[in-house]
């Protein structure tokens, strides 16, 4: 299935519109069919409240990987009720947690990259399959400053293993942007972002990194920074990158 001219229409709405803006025309496009997953990072809060702001009520999905900070949870519970929004729950199959943890142990992550990808996988990428299934649009949180495989990426693009358009409306927003939004706006977010994790994920696969330092250093830490992925965002073992064509 060719995706190329969806993805021209919507780089032609995007173009020259702020990026609360840019996400409502986007979202107009795709009535009913529009998805937003949200891990309550502070980019997911500031366009959670984007979205209400718009009057935009498209569904929105979470991943509770059952090994997430009690602080992500408080802030789930706070951002129900500041939106007046239910939020999507997606959890790992329960066969399928069984038996990682039968046979790699409740920690296996640490003991080698493939059982963390197993982990990532049974907790992460089959649940989000679940929660994509049926949609045409994919809204996240990504931003170029994040990583440099993220610098690469185009605002919009083909997922072609889920079958549609991915939409990352931050990807060009800076971080002091970010925050001077999430001031402006008084969006709730997660404490743990003024303790020096600016990116949080399980718990026990996240750690505050120091200022200064990349912000993905915090994630996997004891692995190597190429292969620091949780396989949401990976097709085919990497990162979709922007096609010489995109703009
Ligand atoms: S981030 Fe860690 S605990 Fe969470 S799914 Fe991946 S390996 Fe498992």
């Amino acid at each position: 299935m060719s995706s190329e001219p969806d993805i021209a229409r919507v780089h032609a709405i995007i173009r020259g519109k702020d990026w609360p803006t840019a996400l409502a025309a986007v979202c107009g496009q795709f009535p009913g069919a529009a998805v937003f997953s949200t891990s309550f990072g502070l980019e997911d809060q500031a366009i959670l409240h984007a979205l209400a702001q718009a009057g935009l009520a498209l569904r929105v999905v979470t991943l509770d990987t059952g090994r997430l900070f009690e602080e992500t949870h408080a802030l789930h519970a706070q951002t129900r009720k500041r939106y007046g929004i239910s939020i999507d729950v997606f959890f790992p199959e329960p066969a399928a947690l069984r038996r990682l943890i039968a046979e790699r142990g409740p920690n296996g992550f640490y003991d080698s990259l493939e059982n963390r990808r197993e982990c990532c996988r049974v907790r992460k990428v089959e649940p989000l399959t679940l929660a994509l299934a049926g949609a045409k649009l994919w809204i996240t949180g990504i931003r170029r400053e994040q990583s440099e495989e993220r610098a690469q990426l185009a605002p919009i693009e083909w997922d072609e293993q889920h079958g549609l358009l991915k939409y990352h409306p931050l990807l060009d927003v800076s971080e002091t942007e970010l925050r001077r939004f999430v001031t402006l706006h008084d969006v709730p977010y997660n404490p743990l972002h003024d303790k020096g994790y600016p990116s949080i994920g399980c718990a026990p696969c996240t750690r505050a990194v120091a200022p200064g330092e990349p912000a993905r250093r915090g994630r996997w830490w004891w692995e190597d920074d190429a292969k620091k992925e949780c396989g949401l965002h990976v097709q085919n073992g990497r990162l979709v990158r922007r096609k010489e064509s995109d703009s």
